[in-house]
């Protein structure tokens, strides 16, 4: 057996950068070197491979990788059922089926006899015959929303984020194939033979992302507002509560959603809470 876990992650294109930052935060050390094909991570017995986005899936496949990071979607069309241990919380993305704004289709059923160009050949073929509507799927490998203008297809089944692509190309979105985002996945032998490494590695990225959105909110108040704000402040667990030397005043710390904070410090300073910090957080180990 190898001596270290390998993980495979793309070198190129949008999982880049938030899978580096993620592994980054998460308290690995290493040098991209231009994301050469290995960087050895200095603090943890752990090699990172750089391969093209669409190779990940293989590398765990044959073993060749223990770990890898690629999308719902990128599984999904390759059907190869690789245990997915995370999800990553970025890479968010949907599949969607669209057709020209000006077309009379409205639904994803009424494209039955219809064609359908995509570069998720796979996927869209199953989510089709799973609901019983008979398309021509038209697998084409790239400027899929350009596919109905050169009449090459009645509606596409493409990645959208914000839907502002398919605007500028004439396109309404008319139902959605895939909900996907990132995803850390496992080759199964590892998953049972280096268990212990790879729960270390799952832990360390959950810890992140666990931390990810929320704030540790500390307030000094008065000892007879407890109730109160300790019912605006619904954590992780019940908050902290500490005496202050300071007759009558106590310290309340509590972990809460990001989102949340600008709505509840109001709130928190109505219900007699003052001098409120709010702090990021870096880990959050459950
Ligand atoms: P790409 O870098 O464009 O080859 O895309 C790589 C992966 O990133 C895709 O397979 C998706 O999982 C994800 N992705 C693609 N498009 C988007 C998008 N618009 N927003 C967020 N994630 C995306």
């Amino acid at each position: 057996m190898r001596e270290r876990l390998r993980l495979a992650v793309p070198n190129k294109g949008r999982l880049v950068e938030p899978t580096l930052a993620l592994l980054h935060d998460a308290g690995l050390v290493f040098e991209e070197h231009d994301r050469s094909l290995v960087a050895r991570v200095q603090n943890f017995d752990l090699d990172i491979l750089f391969v093209r986005t669409n190779d990940v899936i293989e590398f765990v496949g044959d073993g060749v990788a223990d770990l890898g990071v690629t999308g719902i979607d990128l599984l999904s069309e390759t059907g190869s059922g690789l245990p997915i241990v995370r999800e990553l919380r970025y890479g968010r993305c949907r599949l969607a089926a669209a057709v020209p704004t000006d077309s009379p289709i409205a639904t994803v059923e009424a494209l039955a006899g219809h064609r359908v160009a995509t570069a998720h050949p796979n996927t869209t073929r199953r989510y089709f015959a799973e609901r019983g509507i008979a398309v021509d799927v038209i697998p084409i490998s790239g400027a899929v929303e350009v596919a109905p203008r050169l009449g090459l297809a009645e509606a596409i089944v493409d990645l959208v984020s914000t839907g502002s692509t398919l605007q500028m190309n004439g396109l309404r979105p008319i139902g959605d194939v895939l909900a996907s985002q990132a995803i850390l996945i496992a080759n199964p032998d590892a998953q049972v033979e280096r268990a212990i490494d790879l729960g270390a590695i799952d832990t360390m990225l959950s810890a992140v992302l666990a931390a990810r959105g929320r704030k540790y909110l500390m307030m000094n108040a008065p000892v007879t507002k407890l109730d109160e704000l300790s019912g605006l402040l619904p954590g992780l667990e019940s908050p902290s509560v500490i005496p202050l030397t300071h007759q009558g005043m106590i310290a309340i710390h509590a972990v809460v959603d990001a989102d949340a904070v600008w709505s509840l410090l109001p709130r928190l300073k109505a219900a007699g809470a003052s001098g409120i910090l709010v702090l990021p957080i870096e880990k959050i180990v459950a």
